[in-house]
């Protein structure tokens, strides 16, 4: 795992780190002797760490920036006090006066608030090394964190029979695609599809050789599907599909290849078996008076859908300028 260190000190402050955070190869060190860079160069490539001398001009002020910021307050922030008046002060030993100024350090947006070595005969620092390793843990944390996060999403919105996006994802996805078409100027158009007469599957062969033929039926969907195509499992043998940047002629036809490429082979379910499933279709465009979400663009292509039922199935139901269109 890398980790980058974004250092902020003058030259002779950066000759004064402990040679292992250079000789670490996961660490990308980075110095800057100039804190006015500061917020430029952090907002343009955030680090895992941050590492300030104190005697820089701002350094407290810049730690106190970090931690107002809601997408970097998890950069670990080290503060280290070089102050030759102030290391002075701390060797008389006076324990309050050491506290109150940890106290104010971190109070003042500092993770850590760490004493330069008075002498620094060898270059070594636990402290500091230490610190740094509470770094690397919260980044390892927080990697751990953004990687379930985006798991557990992935599982919300897939259907764990088809693996296709299932109908929450629909909700998100579509006043999306909605909105982005209006503010692009494009067209939309959306399909929704059913299964012809699918409980007899259920009914014939059980629920298991049901469930399989879905599986298939969803494969062969998803390959005859162009790029910008989004198919989503609407619900037990309902599916919908979003045709972004799609105008009717093409999404008709985009709905014809469907109802061909379903009803043409049957489903090999096993080596004995094979099924013929025929599907109908309903396709709405959107229309300027649709509404955001989509509920009206859906609600349109499913009269559609059940105008293909209750004409005879197998068949691709739109309407344009008031003119029904059949296709089966
Ligand atoms: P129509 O042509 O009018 O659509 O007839 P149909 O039989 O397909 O319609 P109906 O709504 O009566 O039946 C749909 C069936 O789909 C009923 C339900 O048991 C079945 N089904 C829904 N989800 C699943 C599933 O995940 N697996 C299986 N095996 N069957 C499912
Ligand atoms: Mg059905
Ligand atoms: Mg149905």
């Amino acid at each position: 795992m890398n980790i980058s260190i974004l250092v902020f000190g003058s030259d002779h402050f950066l000759t004064e780190l402990p040679d292992q955070i250079y000789e670490k190869t996961t660490f990308n060190l980075e110095a800057n002797a100039n804190l006015n860079q500061a917020v430029s160069l952090i907002q343009a490539t955030p680090p895992d760490i941050v590492l300030i001398q104190a005697s820089l001009d701002g350094s407290m002020e810049l730690c106190s920036w970090l931690k107002e910021q809601t997408k970097l307050s998890l950069v670990h922030c080290i503060l280290l006090e070089d102050r030759v008046e102030l290391i002075a002060l701390k060797q008389q030993g006076n324990w309050e006066w050491d506290q109150q100024m940890n106290v104010s350090a971190l109070q003042q947006g500092a993770d850590a608030y760490i004493w330069q070595k008075p002498e620094q005969k060898d270059a070594s620092h636990p402290l500091l090394l230490a610190q740094i390793g509470v770094g690397v843990r919260k980044v390892q944390k927080y990697r751990d964190l953004i990687r379930t996060n985006d798991l557990l999403s992935a599982i919300a919105l897939a259907d764990s029979l088809t693996e296709l996006n299932n109908r929450r994802a629909l909700e998100w996805d579509l006043p999306r695609q909605i909105s982005k078409a209006r503010n692009n100027d494009t067209p939309f158009s959306l399909i929704i599809l059913d299964v012809d007469y699918f409980k007899r599957v259920n009914d014939t062969y059980g629920h298991l050789v049901g469930d399989r033929l879905l599986q298939l039926l969803c494969t062969r969907i998803r390959h005859n599907l162009r790029f910008q195509d989004t198919p989503f499992r609407y619900g037990g043998e309902e599916f919908v599909v979003l045709l972004s940047n799609t105008a009717f002629q093409e999404a008709m036809v985009v709905a014809n290849r469907l109802n061909r490429i379903v009803g043409e082979q049957p489903f090999a379910i096993n080596n004995t078996l094979a099924i013929d499933v025929t599907i109908s279709l309903g396709m709405a465009c959107l229309k300027p008076e649709d509404d955001m979400k989509g509920v009206s663009l859906l609600d349109r292509a499913d009269k559609y859908l059940l105008k293909a039922k209750s004409s005879g199935r197998h068949r691709v139901i739109s309407y344009e300028h008031h003119r029904a269109l059949i296709s089966s």
